[in-house]
């Protein structure tokens, strides 16, 4: 076993205390505390689905207690009216969860802004008053003499009990979710809040995959449900107000809502608050009251202010660091790549591409052809429309008129994500990395298509052998741009030129028959500016076109094949490198203002 992977298999030592708390913990503490761990252990399965849709994935939800209230309210049915038996319920509490999150998350995860927060607490409050008025569901009195469940002839019967079946529940959806964040779908998921144009950009379904996360997000409560149906043996709708979700929210902000295991943290810090608080306000206030809420308002307040991203960096700086930082990847067979077109073959073509912004032509009958193993340089002052050009081909953009065709097939109305599919990647004028993730996870962003395990099996860890092979693959291809002392390194912390290498190589992963380089050399030292006319010519050699927007004369002369100048949106003149620098027309629009 190599050092490497002897340290992979070493737990963090934090967990390691951690589950060795959990273990002990029920012999050592009493029922009261004991019962208070159950409690937790309930709030961290709902909490951790919202660490994944809130902190991940940037979708708020106010409405998680609702699916919550769902599951505990079918499996009391099925096993009270109907005499099922608890797992029945658990089934018909999964599946009903299923039906109804799918139809809510059809509707709401394309909202932006704030639609979506308010749907959700339409759809809470909406699933209260149905809990509280429905005569099967015993209205606002709920449902009793739920049974306690059985395993294998184990009755969990007692608040111990319980403890092991939450807690093992609880651990394995811990586990699962962060082995989900280290994986592929991880990786896309992370990019999307932030990223969500470049996420498309290499093939990322970002509806599909934000889908499949507020459906996950939902089923953690409804397991969260059918345990506390079963552990407290009775439901009524009180447990799921509005107030209760805000609560799950807030749970999520205090841990640090993109941790994993600040899950584990903000549910305990509050379940605990507010168990103590429920104790101590009354004295205070000589009433009863819910005076918690206000304790609750205030910290949140706090908090906001003076810990934005949570506690869980706070306890993460007690541990070893960043876990995410990556280790070389070991080496692995290499992933399949796609067939080139032969040198000289029509690749891409324009046809009178029209782009206007309100009443701006960005791009205006633009026509051109590209070909196999050719380097096309597209050049012409600031603002002439060469961005748009590279947005327009690569589908971040609808074009207002005009054919684009790659390899004979119009692409002008297809999606991002199925124009990558095809072939073509580009980079970015304004650099597109995700700050927080590692040069190497960034990289690995762009071989995305090359994978297809999906959520599932990285949950379960079945996808290791595809992860290994993609990690190999994109550390590849940092190694190619000459960065590969930086693979751990957060991509954030590297000079501008690097970012653009780093974006190159992401490009580099995906396999391109076309690249579109859009300022590639652009903060680069001369010497950097050479190796990467060297890897450009490299490429150009191994069948690979580019498209290269770049200012530097110099570079732009003596890589390319030939030549297309726009100015005001308009092509102004084509052409080889030589005819290019003296034409009259481009020296008066372009390089005369330069030289
Ligand atoms: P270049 O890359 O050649 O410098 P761009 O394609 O970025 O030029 O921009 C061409 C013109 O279109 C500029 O006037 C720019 O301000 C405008 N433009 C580009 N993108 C947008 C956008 N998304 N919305 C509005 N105007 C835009
Ligand atoms: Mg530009």
């Amino acid at each position: 076993m190599t050092a490497a992977s002897a340290a992979k298999l070493r737990p963090h030592p934090a967990l390691a205390a951690f589950v060795a708390f959990l273990v002990v913990a029920p012999f050592a503490l009493s029922e009261f505390y004991v019962t208070l761990m159950n409690y937790i252990g309930l709030a961290t399965l709902v909490v951790l689905g919202l660490v994944l849709l809130t902190g991940v994935t940037g979708l708020m939800s106010f409405g998680q207690q609702a699916f919550v209230g769902i599951s505990a309210y079918t499996t009391g049915v099925v096993t009270t009216l109907y005499g099922g038996s608890p797992w029945l319920g658990l089934a018909a509490g999964l599946g009903l969860t299923a039906l109804v999150a799918l139809g809510l998350g059809l509707i709401t995860v394309r909202l932006s802004g704030h639609y979506l927060p308010l749907c959700t607490i339409a759809w809470g409050i909406s699933a209260y008053f149905v809990f509280g008025n429905l005569d099967v569901l015993g209205r606002y009195n709920g449902l009793g003499s739920i049974p306690a469940l059985s395993l294998f002839g184990w009755t969990v019967d007692t608040g111990r009990k319980s403890y092991a079946l939450i807690w093992v529940a609880t651990l394995a959806a811990l586990l699962a979710a962060r082995n989900l964040l280290d994986s592929r779908s991880g990786r896309a998921l992370r990019a999307l809040r932030f990223r969500a144009t470049m996420a498309e950009s290499f093939g990322i379904d970002a509806a599909q995959l934000k889908l499949v996360i507020f459906l996950y997000a939902a089923l953690l409560a409804s397991l969260s449900g059918w345990l506390y149906a079963h552990f407290l043996r009775f439901v009524s709708p009180g447990a799921f107000t509005v107030n209760v979700g805000i609560e799950y929210l807030f749970m999520a902000v205090v841990g640090g809502a993109s941790q994993v295991w600040g899950a584990v943290i903000g549910a305990s810090l509050l379940t605990m608050l507010k168990e103590w608080l429920k104790d101590i306000l009354p004295r205070f206030f000589e009433q009863s009251g819910n005076y918690e809420a206000i304790v609750f308002g205030l910290l949140m307040l706090a908090l906001l202010h003076r810990a934005r991203d949570g506690l869980m960096p706070v306890f993460a700086r007690l541990g070893r660091g960043d876990p995410r930082r990556a280790s070389p990847p070991v080496a692995a067979p290499g992933l399949s790549r796609r067939p080139r077109p032969a040198a000289g073959k029509l690749l891409l073509e324009l046809r009178g591409v029209n782009k206007s912004f309100g009443g701006l032509a960005a791009v205006r009958e633009l026509s051109f052809e590209m070909r196999g193993g050719e380097i096309l340089g597209l050049i012409g002052p600031n603002g002439a429309g060469k961005s748009t050009v590279f947005n327009l081909v690569t589908g971040v953009l609808p074009a207002d008129g005009g054919q684009i065709r790659f390899r004979g097939e119009r692409i002008d109305a297809l999606p991002a994500r199925r124009i990558a599919r095809l072939g073509i990647a580009r980079t970015f004028q304004h650099v597109n990395l995700v700050g927080a993730m590692s040069v190497l996870e960034n990289v690995a962003i762009g071989a995305h298509l090359r994978g297809a395990q999906g959520t599932v099996a990285a949950m379960l860890r079945l996808e290791r052998d595809e992860e290994r092979r993609l990690l190999h693959e994109a550390a590849r291809q940092v190694e190619r741009v000459g960065l590969a002392a930086h693979l751990g390194d957060s991509s954030a912390s590297l000079a501008l030129g690097q970012q653009r290498l780093v974006e190159i190589s992401r490009a580099l992963a995906a396999d391109p028959v076309l690249m579109l380089l859009d300022e590639p050399a652009a903060g680069l030292r001369y010497q950097e500016k050479q190796a990467l006319a060297g890897l450009l010519r490299r490429l150009r050699a191994e069948g690979v076109s580019i498209l290269l927007v770049e200012h530097d004369m110099e570079f732009v002369m003596g890589l390319v094949d030939r030549l297309v100048v726009m100015d005001f949106g308009e092509k102004i003149a084509e052409g080889l490198p030589g005819e290019i620098r003296s034409d009259p027309v481009v020296i008066e629009a372009y390089l005369g203002g330069i030289e």
